[in-house]
């Protein structure tokens, strides 16, 4: 089978894989960026697409003067060689490249009609209909994840309605597509994310009357060390506060949206104030008419390809799996590294770091490996940013980042109480509607013990989404913690795809 080769492939070109390119090239490894989406920067660099015709697509974000820095780098490495960028390249699978200890990362050729890859990007081959022929696989000596995160959904009845969307949803339709999903937005779930998602609202122009938080703030005061180190977290704490009394939006921390209104889309939410345990609390019930909801609590890091390739993980602050990782941000898998929201959320500024920080690792893996790898450096890096820094200054800023990014999952973790908002009439599983009600029936009269159970008697997770969407819901509902799904396939891939592989895949 024809393939490409390279000391590193890195997959996810958001904050962590793109400050992990960069740094591997500048330090002389030939690198394999890849990414599902049609251009650089992840969830926290959306851009809007080229057809909109944004004249400052800056002006929706923060610290884009990294971001310019990172692309301008990519894009000299690419024009040396050193680095490959493949965008539309949807990872379903990275395997063992035999006994040699090297890896082979397979991929879908996502081709979006709305953007074409950007110059000098690899070409790919079209096939008859217009479809995309299955891109050669890559071959490298070592693997980095960066693949990010999605977002943590809690159901509640009426969440299907339209005009129902994630809170960081919200913030990508703004950034990528330039468009509000209503005029009147109420924020809610958990976590600092919806304080930027309704500062970006309130600003391109949509009323928020409210910010609605299940968590207080008050468990941050036991992170007081954490805090200290971190003052740059409070001073942007502060702005998304003064943000929102300039644009008049309420801020109702213990509450919850615990049912959502409406016949064609939303009209309304019910909010309620919720107790330690996130259990709505009797007789505080009142109504908020607005014709959208912008909902999420916090991030879930996308795991898929290193559950697959057996990455052990480990139960983060907020109560999500994420891998665990080395110092050094190794895998328990030889060969395979990651950085960014997979090792644990914890925010662009940490993901930036921990890139450059795994990059600086493997290039002293390759060195100490021997011949093979390429080790002089092959272009100056650019100073200032965490990308350049020296790998005792990353370690430092990761340890701090990291400190306040436990102390953050643990004052938004979701209390165990919020499933008493969740009537039996209200879906959970959405892509299959499976009800709140059905699952509680598998366990409590069938005996389902675990999600597993749930899902083979209720199809509960077995969807288009593959249980991104119900997957906190439903091991709530069984009693159980979140655990790590293995799926051997990140993606939807077409059966001739896999009949091409050999008949062994190493
Ligand atoms: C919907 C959403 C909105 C957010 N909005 C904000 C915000 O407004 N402000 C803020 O501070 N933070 C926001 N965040 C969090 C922020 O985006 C992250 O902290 C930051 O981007 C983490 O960087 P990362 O490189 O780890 O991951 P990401 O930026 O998520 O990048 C991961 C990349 O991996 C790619 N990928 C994943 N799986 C595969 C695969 N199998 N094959 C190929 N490519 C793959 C994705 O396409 C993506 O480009 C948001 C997060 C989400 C999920």
């Amino acid at each position: 089978m024809p393939h490409s080769t390279a000391d590193l492939a890195v997959v996810g070109a958001g904050p962590a894989g793109l400050a992990a390119a960069v740094t591997a090239a500048d330090l002389g490894l030939s690198v394999t960026l890849l990414d599902a989406g049609a251009r650089p920067g992840g969830q926290y660099y959306r851009q809007p697409a080229p057809g909109l015709g944004a004249e400052r697509p800056q002006a929706l974000h923060h610290d884009w003067r990294a971001f310019a820095d990172l692309t301008r780098r990519l894009e000299a490495h690419r024009r040396r060689g050193g680095i490959t960028y493949l965008p539309h390249h949807h990872v379903w699978a990275v395997l063992p490249s035999g006994d040699t200890g090297s890896w082979t990362v397979h991929t879908r050729a996502d081709r979006a009609a709305e953007a074409p890859a950007p110059a000098g990007a690899a070409a790919e081959a079209t096939g008859p209909g217009g479809e995309t022929e299955a891109p050669a696989p890559v071959i490298a000596r070592a693997v980095l994840l960066a693949t990010g995160s999605y977002e943590r959904q809690l159901p509640f009845p009426g969440w299907t309605l339209p005009g129902v969307v994630g809170a960081g949803g919200a913030q990508a339709m703004l950034k990528a597509g330039l468009v509000l999903p209503g005029r009147r937005i109420v924020v809610a779930g958990s976590g600092p994310l919806l304080l930027a998602v309704a500062a970006s609202l309130s600003a391109a122009g949509a009323r928020v009357p409210a910010v609605v938080e299940a968590s207080g703030y008050g468990g941050y005061a036991a992170h007081t060390a954490a805090l200290a180190r971190n003052p740059a977290k409070l001073v942007e704490g502060a702005r998304y506060g003064s943000a929102l009394v300039r644009h008049h939006t309420r801020l109702l921390t213990r509450h919850a949206v615990v049912e959502a209104h409406g016949t064609d889309r939303v009209e309304a939410v019910t909010v309620a104030r919720l107790d330690r345990d996130w259990r709505p609390v009797p007789g505080t019930a009142r109504r908020i008419p607005c014709d959208a909801v912008a909902v999420g609590h916090g991030l879930v890091p996308e795991l898929s390809l290193a559950t697959g390739l057996g990455c052990a993980t480990r139960t983060a602050a907020d109560g999500t799996v994420a891998l665990a990782l080395t110092d050094d941000l190794r895998t328990s898998v030889p060969g395979v590294w990651s950085a960014g929201e997979t090792g644990g959320i914890g925010g662009a500024q940490l993901a930036l770091v921990e890139g450059a920080l795994a990059a600086h690792a493997i290039a002293g893996a390759a060195r100490a490996a021997g011949p093979g790898a390429r080790t002089a450096p092959a272009a100056p890096a650019a100073s200032g940013s965490a990308a350049s820094a020296a790998p005792e200054s990353l370690r430092r800023a990761r340890a701090r980042l990291r400190a306040f990014a436990d102390a953050m999952g643990a004052a938004h973790r979701p209390g165990e109480g919020w499933t008493e908002w969740l009537a039996d009439s209200a879906d959970v599983c959405r892509c299959e509607e499976v009800t709140a009600g059905e699952i509680r029936e598998a366990v409590t009269d069938l005996g389902a013990r675990d999600a597993r159970t749930v899902k083979l008697l209720t199809r509960a997770g077995m969807g288009w989404c593959q249980g991104r969407m119900c997957g906190p819901a439903l091991a709530a509902l069984c009693g159980v913690p979140p655990a790590p799904d293995r799926r051997p396939l990140a993606c939807p891939v077409p059966l001739r795809r896999l009949a091409a592989l050999p008949a062994d895949p190493s």
